[in-house]
């Protein structure tokens, strides 16, 4: 969709990717809820149109929207968050090889390397995202890829992205990023040099808290080879789910604008609050990444987790007393949500690998939905009085 590029990402979201002219005209994509297709001779069984093969209406629009979000090649959606960072990770590596990843990871993401990985003889070795200096020394021959998160979960840290990109290049390694927390309306990585940028799709992409879906988005011969493990691998996206991805993603750019603009008036409340120990948001001048987001990022995100004098028990209180942000895990929905990540996505750590990462117990993760910013402030008010 090159001709796409000249439009901003806000007209992208609604006509990047759509059918011209429209099925039967149909303004809107319907759902193509059907397994297979009437038999037409073709060279791959690759090209079968089937639904695990990743090939039909809705997953096609799909794949042709998410790369012109993000300037990409190539784009494919798949089952979960999971599905696309394991696929991605399962075709670029092999028995033999080792993998350079950030250490402040998404809990799953860094349980699959931990514990998973070397089941198939893949190596991995941690380095500090944020220390470009230190992790030439940890290059193996073996050494294929480097895996780092746009601003990780749940400490928001921004590693040295560009350094990333460029490191990864000067010695031959495919450069992959979790860009979930920042969403292509922030933060476009195949723009920095990175080859794949990953996405759960439950998050904002889909923003409305009512599916799991991923994608992979970058070079087309790294996709295409992706696409083929996943039609082995089996995560594909059902059609429903494709469906209300699409949907959800048409207004992706208006939530986000919003979100960005309600967690910075959030944050900056939080850190001059009597009560409020520490606070991590990238749109703080106090915060270490805040220079490198301020350069390269669009917006400074919808995410942020935070501190209270009196530990655990205050956290808990915090928690129970605020009337609008539900206490669930996941995040990037229209709905504010919030969790302790020692008791959510960073449960699968033991209490001393979190604390060894600077996830303290008491942590709080905010993830800033779409209700007026006046009204959450307010509610952050009364349950901190
Ligand atoms: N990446 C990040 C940054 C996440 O926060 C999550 C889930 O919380 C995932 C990946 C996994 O996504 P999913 O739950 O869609 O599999």
């Amino acid at each position: 969709m090159s001709d796409d590029r000249a439009f901003k990402i806000e007209t992208k979201v609604i006509h990047s990717g759509e059918s011209r002219p429209r099925i039967l005209g149909a303004v809107s994509l319907p759902i193509f809820q059907t397994a297979m297709y009437e038999y037409e001779p073709v060279a791959s069984y690759h090209d079968v149109k089937y639904i695990r093969l990743n090939n039909t209406p809705n997953h096609l629009a799909l794949h042709r929207k998410l790369a012109a979000l993000e300037n990409a090649e190539a784009a494919v959606v798949m089952a979960s968050g999971m599905a696309a960072i394991t696929t991605t990770l399962l075709t670029i590596l092999r028995a033999g090889d080792h993998l350079l990843a950030q250490n402040s990871l998404y809990g799953g993401t860094h349980d699959f390397l931990t514990r998973d990985l070397g089941g198939f003889g893949i190596a991995h070795e941690l380095v500090d995202g944020s220390r470009p200096e230190t992790w030439a020394a940890k290059l193996r021959p073996e050494t294929k890829a480097f895996y780092v998160e746009t601003i990780s979960n749940p400490l928001i840290r921004i590693s040295e992205l560009e350094a990333a990109a460029v490191f990864a290049k000067k010695h031959g390694l495919v450069s992959i990023i979790d860009n979930t927390f920042a969403s292509p309306v922030n933060f476009r990585p195949p723009e920095h040099g990175f080859d794949l940028s990953i996405h759960s799709g439950t998050k904002y992409l889909n923003g409305h808290s009512d599916i799991v879906g991923g994608a992979v988005i970058g070079r087309a011969d790294l996709v295409e080879r992706i696409l083929h493990k996943l039609d082995h691998l089996g995560g594909s996206m059902d059609p429903h789910a494709c469906f209300l991805l699409h949907r959800g993603m048409k207004t992706l750019a208006l939530r986000v604008h919003f979100q960005n603009a309600s967690a910075l008036a959030i944050a900056r409340f939080l850190a001059g609050h009597p009560a409020v120990t520490l606070v991590n948001y990238p749109g703080l001048e106090s915060h270490p990444g805040h220079a490198i987001a301020a350069r390269l990022f669009d917006g400074f995100g919808g995410m942020m987790s935070f501190e209270l004098k009196g530990g655990v028990e205050a956290a808990e209180r915090f928690m129970k007393r605020v009337r609008l942000p539900l206490v669930a895990p996941s995040l990037g929905g229209v709905e504010t949500l919030m969790t302790r990540p020692a008791t959510t996505s960073h449960l699968g750590l033991d209490p001393a690998e979190r604390r060894g990462l600077g996830i303290s117990d008491e942590l709080i993760r905010l993830s800033v939905g779409v209700e007026a910013t006046e009204d959450l402030i307010e509610d952050f008010k009364q349950a901190l009085a």
